[in-house]
């Protein structure tokens, strides 16, 4: 795609710290990390997110990330790492290219996790039935 970003970083027309490539996938640190060595790894074939994304695109761009997470963690000198990938802006999502993040964590580094609310009386099982039907 002419005008994404991530696009312009497999091609080299945009710089960026290069730390893994095969023939799908592309790995690189991202620019603003919340910890260092927070990388992000994209699949060559452009896709917005999540919703577009091939099967075989997808599979090979998660495969990179499990190939690429236990170095990612040894070589920033975590003790854990979160995996993630934002889906449309509500979600957070601002570079409309599939991206997944690989986080390194470290012991009291600070960063909170999401908050999780309990279910009220009935709302479990109608979202589920709901998400069920869409299947
Ligand atoms: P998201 O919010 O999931 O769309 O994340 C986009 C991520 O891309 C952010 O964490 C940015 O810091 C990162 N980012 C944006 N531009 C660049 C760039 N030129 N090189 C590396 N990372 C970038
Ligand atoms: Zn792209």
């Amino acid at each position: 795609m002419t005008d994404c970003l991530f696009c312009k970083i497999i091609s080299g027309e945009v710089a960026a710290t290069k730390i893994y490539e095969d023939e799908h996938s592309f790995a690189f640190l991202d620019i603003n990390p919340v910890n260092p060595g927070h990388t992000l790894v994209i699949p060559k074939e452009h896709s917005r997110n999540i919703f577009d994304i091939s099967s075989q695109s997808f599979t090979h761009v998660m495969e990179t990330v499990r190939k690429l997470t236990p170095a990612v963690k040894e070589g920033s000198g975590s003790d854990g790492i979160n995996i993630h990938i934002n889906n449309e802006p509500e979600a957070g999502q601002v570079i409309f290219h599939t991206h997944i993040h690989i986080v390194p964590r470290l012991k009291n580094d600070g960063r909170k996790m999401w908050p999780g609310n309990p279910y009220e009386e009935g709302v479990e099982q109608k979202i589920a039935k709901q998400i069920i039907e869409q299947l």
